[in-house]
């Protein structure tokens, strides 16, 4: 390891007065990023227009390796042409180094041969940068750094046969060329800002010398810095401490008329921070970003380390398209593309589109095809369908469009180029990038799609032909590599990560998280090199002494980088403490108040500050018009649900039944509210053929098996016109026998019964309770044939577990049953001999009934009031008064809903609240205590599920 310090140094502001001469002094000045040169160029700039000077020369800064890139070039425009081997790009270095991996014996173990092509392209720079290629073969190492060095030599034949070479290998292949006069060389060359040389480095700049360039080392101007050190309890409270700071001091300087003011964030783990950083910045800096009714505003502060442009939106949809037209896919893909603008129809459709994406995952399997996809929309959207969602025939038109072009264009195998150019024709053929103007953002997020599809067109040079599956893995994986930045305009406050502070200026500069295990950075080797080689090489990633080396340099370089310098670290993380860095322990230690930082407020606080308290009472809607009461037609849950939910919780109730809200459903292959469907169907089949228990006790075993399966059958294809992927070939068959099987363990229950017969199934009725109608399907009514008794039960299949304890008691938890008890068994026939009401439980291993009846006996486990075990049950003494009390609550909770009453008051609290999706909607978690109790909840509710 080698500084530029061996030459002869040159400073910042001295460098900029040499520049200032222009393209006659021959001055080149190369760095170690492109954000040193920037922020050199612009220090330049700012020099010349302090000068007084409206128009200047350009001065000649650029990273090393552009300067390498720019001497390629030269060459290949000159008679060296033809000695200069081809440059790969990353892409199809890449594809190369996969090929190598592949082809080895190693790859077939491997578990991503792409992964592994990545860590030896890192390997194979590493080597040439430290120059470790004549040890590594001799190198005794061990089974990886072996496999490494095999690699390694394949892919330098291959590279070799094609006269191809990488970046990482420039200044060996322009070395040998610099005394040509071809490449145009500087007369001055200014090494900027490096506080390190790799031996390649080294071996170059020595080269360009003894082609008769006078090499420089150029620094940074030395600052008298005021030098503070910060502890903070945690990182998330150092980010909040920094960004008050840089906001502290942006605003001194606007009001001393200091601008610009330039202002550093140095952080050693940037990847890891980057999210909680920009968060709190952000608080801070732009505190109303993002609230109705504010322009979106340009930030103060730019974050470095690009982001993969695989995880931009608009790259994202483009993915998702490729997927869609590719074969199966999960369904989430395809919900995110029904909500994206960025195709076709994307925003004029938008409204209908996120209907209709709830509407599919009631009935879209997890992973589905474009084809399935397309019949799924055509049947929510469907004019005969009850529950249709609003059309999108931009979007069906779309969907159409991609699945022709899918069939037609991307079976066989292809050159990368062909793919390209078919991707490219997918992305049109929806509308890509959808029908509003792009931002700036999105805009050049485009224009890089567009380079990597054309780099991964490039590949024709180095990969054969390829399936669509193949080349759609290469692409997504070169996205997934790209980091990319979108341009910005210029910001006071840079956040960096180390390696691009090097050389940088301030006027203020605030590092943080400089714990003792960050800071000195922990060694960490490359696993394909031999360790030893690279710690006798210096390589300052392989050893603790080398890497105390360098950030010891790093570390005196921050010191002299700003007038005002404040390094931080946070004291635990989670329950651990965490010592101080040893490389600024000997800083004394400053409180955080003595920097006198203003306590910014979040918008929040500053919201709630400012409020001027309004009292609204919302507790009631307005009342349900008169005659225009009956809500059963309109609910999706069953018409009774109403009862169910204005018992739970009044807004509920209001939510869903009158303002049409309803939670997403999750994608399932076949959920329990699909099951339960199932059984209703196939009982009510059963029961409708039966008639009676006398029917079911003489028929034969086998008419038993024949009348199931018809039922099963006619159940399946009942639900197979909504689910019909989730019902399809085996998993249909599955379905069927599972259903015969239950069928088969609740008949032997129902034998059990004293004589009956079915008086009614599935009957739908309109049922009134105070002013309010609605429309109920009762499951079943049995007539008791028992002489003594006799008398109706009425009875309800439950999948889950059923309690007879939830009919009781005030705002009963399940009121259906006795709604069906006083209210439709009155219309089905039989008004005044209702005499049991029992869930039938049919689930499989605890199968038996579970009910109230005015006499024992009636059905076997129907019991009477006293013998309930719920609490409730006090409060009645006989059947009489049982069915008295259901007539009374039901009589309220429809009055209660007509009236419009519609408290947030969950009947049970977080209890309630537990499964219910309307949390968004009556903010309840914003109440006081409401977090707690909710734990409290769960765990209890857990509790109880598991015993
Ligand atoms: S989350 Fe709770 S309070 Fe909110 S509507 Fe649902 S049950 Fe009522």
């Amino acid at each position: 390891m080698s500084s530029a310090q061996t030459y002869p140094e040159i400073r910042r502001h001295e460098l900029i007065a040499r520049l200032a001469q222009g393209a006659a002094a021959g001055i080149c000045v190369v760095t170690p990023n492109q954000r040193l040169s920037g922020a050199l160029g612009a220090a330049f700039a700012a020099a010349q227009a302090a000068r007084g000077l409206a128009a200047w020369e350009a001065p000649d800064i650029l990273p090393f390796s552009a300067f390498l890139e720019r001497l390629y070039q030269d060459g290949l425009y000159s008679d060296l042409a033809t000695q200069l081997p081809l440059l790969l790009t990353a892409i199809q270095e890449q594809a190369i180094w996969e090929a190598v991996v592949a082809g080895s014996e190693s790859g077939s173990t491997l578990l991503s041969v792409a992964s592994a092509a990545t860590l030896a392209r890192e390997a194979w720079a590493l080597s040439h940068a430290w120059r470790l290629f004549p040890g590594l073969r001799d190198f005794f190492g061990n089974d990886d750094t072996r496999v490494f060095a095999d690699w390694a030599w394949r892919y330098e034949g291959i590279t070799a046969r094609h006269r191809q070479s990488e970046r990482a290998r420039l200044p060996e292949v322009i070395g040998p060329h610099l005394q040509s006069s071809a490449l145009r060389k500087p007369t001055i060359l200014v090494a900027y800002g490096f506080d390190i040389l790799t031996p390649q480095q080294q071996f170059f700049l020595d080269a360009l010398g003894r082609a008769g360039v006078k090499l420089c080392c150029g620094v940074p101007d030395a600052h008298a810095a005021s030098v503070r050190r910060i502890a903070c309890a945690a990182a998330k409270d150092e980010y909040r401490a920094a960004a008050n700071w840089a906001r502290a001091r942006l605003e001194e300087a606007s009001r001393a008329n200091r601008l610009p003011c330039r202002i550093g964030i140095v952080v050693p783990d940037l990847a890891s921070a980057r999210e909680g950083i920009r968060r709190a910045f952000t608080q801070v800096m732009a505190p109303a970003r993002g609230f109705p009714g504010t322009a979106p505003a340009i930030l103060p502060f730019n974050i470095s380390l690009g982001t993969p442009l695989a995880a931009y939106p608009l790259a994202r949809a483009a993915s998702l398209i490729f997927d869609l037209a590719a074969g199966e896919f999960e369904f989430t893909a395809a919900s995110r593309l029904l909500r994206s603008p960025f195709i076709a129809g994307g925003d004029s459709e938008s409204a209908a589109r996120a209907g209709l994406d709830a509407a599919l995952r009631r009935n879209c399997a997890p992973r589905t095809t474009l084809e399935r996809l397309r019949r799924a929309i055509a049947r929510n959207t469907a004019p005969e369908n009850p529950r249709r969602a609003r059309p999108c025939p931009r979007l069906a038109q779309g969907l159409s469009a991609l699945a022709v072009a899918a069939k037609e264009q991307l079976s066989g195998s292809r050159r990368p180029g062909a793919w390209a150019r078919a991707m490219l024709g997918l992305l049109e053929t929806l509308g890509f990038p959808g029908e509003r103007a792009l931002d700036s953002i999105e805009y050049q997020t485009l224009q890089k799609l567009h380079e990597t599809i054309a780099d991964f067109a490039a590949l024709d040079r180095v990969a054969g032909r390829m399936r669509f599956a193949q080349a759609r893995a290469r692409l997504a994986q070169a996205m997934g590599d790209a980091l990319f930045q979108p341009e910005a305009a210029a910001v006071p406050v840079q956040i960096l990560g180390v390696l691009e502070s090097a050389g940088m200026e301030f006027d203020h500069l605030w590092v943080m998280g400089l714990a003792e295990e960050a800071w000195p950075m922990p060694p960490g080797p490359n696993p394909f090199v031999p360790v030893a080689l690279q710690k006798r090489a210096g390589v300052p990633e392989a050893s603790a002494a080398a890497s105390l080396d360098l950030d010891r340099r790093i570390t005196r370089g921050w010191l002299a980088a700003a007038g005002e310098v404040v390094l931080s670290h946070p004291l635990r993380e989670d329950d651990r403490e965490l010592p101080v860095s040893p490389l600024i322990r000997e800083i004394d230690l400053t409180a955080l108040e003595e920097l006198g930082l203003p306590a910014y407020e979040t918008a929040q606080a500053a919201i709630h500050a400012a409020a001027a308290l309004e009292r609204v009472a919302d507790g009631m809607a307005p009342a349900l018009p008169s005659g225009g009461a009956n809500v059963g037609g309109a609910t999706s849950a069953g018409g009774t649900a109403v009862f169910r939910d204005q018992a739970a919780c009044p807004f509920r109730a209001f939510a869903i039944h009158r303002l049409g809200a309803r939670g997403l459903d999750p994608v399932s292959s076949l959920g329990a509210s699909d099951r339960g469907t199932l059984v209703h169907a196939l009982l009510a089949e059963i029961w409708k053929e039966l008639k009676s228990s006398a029917t079911l006790a003489a028929l034969s075993e086998r008419d038993l098996q024949a009348l199931i399966g018809a039922a099963a059958d006619t159940a399946i294809n009942s639900l197979r016109w909504r689910r019909p992927d989730a019902l399809a070939g085996r998993l249909g068959q599955l379905e069927r026998e599972r259903l015969a099987r239950l069928a088969l363990e609740w008949l032997e229950v129902e034998r059990q019964r004293p004589p009956f017969e079915i008086a009614a199934i599935e009957t739908k009725q309109a049922i009134s309770f105070g002013g309010l109608t609605v429309n109920a399907r009762l499951d079943r009514m049995d007539r008791l044939l028992d002489a003594q008794q006799g008398g109706w039960a009425v009875l309800d299949y439950k999948t889950g577990r059923a309690d007879p304890g939830a009919w009781l008691g005030e705002r009963p938890d399940e009121p259906q049953l006795p709604l069906y008890a006083v209210g439709a068994a009155r219309s089905a026939g039989a008004p005044a001999g209702v005499v049991a009401l029992a869930f039938a439980q049919v689930r499989a291993g605890k199968m038996e009934f579970r009910g109230i009846g005015a006499a024992q006996n009636l059905i076997p486990g129907v019991a009477t009031i006293d013998a309930q075990r719920a609490r409730a049950a006090r409060l009645y003494t006989s059947w009489e008064e049982l069915l008295q009390g259901f007539r009374y609550e039901l009589e309220e909770l429809g009055r209660e809903f007509v009236s419009g009453e519609a408290r947030v008051a969950p009947k049970n609290g977080a209890a309630t609240c537990r499964y219910c999706e309307l949390h968004a909607l009556c903010r309840i978690s914003e109440r006081e205590g409401f977090a707690a109790a909710a734990d409290d909840g769960v765990e209890a509710a857990t509790a109880a599920d598991e015993a």
